[in-house]
């Protein structure tokens, strides 16, 4: 697993490694208003995009990443990537 995130400033598909963080150009506009999408990270683990919440980019919540290949679970800590614990 990538241990510290790449935030891109302009969208490029291709530039999406793991890792990779895009905020939205509409972050906080679309989704829960208590707790809306921010922007799009490629998984640190395997690279699938998937939307995350400002709760999730700000580590109050943890990512969970999407493809059923994938048991990812982390925490965005200040740009880096925390592995979750196994509870
Ligand atoms: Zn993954």
């Amino acid at each position: 697993m990538v241990a510290e995130l790449n935030v891109l400033s302009t969208w490029i598909p291709e530039q999406m490694s793991p890792g990779t963080l895009f905020v939205l150009e509409n972050a906080g506009e679309v989704g829960e208003t208590a707790d809306p999408f921010w922007a799009v990270l490629a998984c640190p683990e395997c690279g699938t995009l998937g939307l995350i919440t400002r709760r999730q980019i700000v580590g109050l919540l943890p990512v969970i990443c999407g493809s059923e290949t994938c048991s990812a679970q982390f925490f965005i800590r200040e740009g880096a990537v925390e592995p979750r614990k196994a509870s």
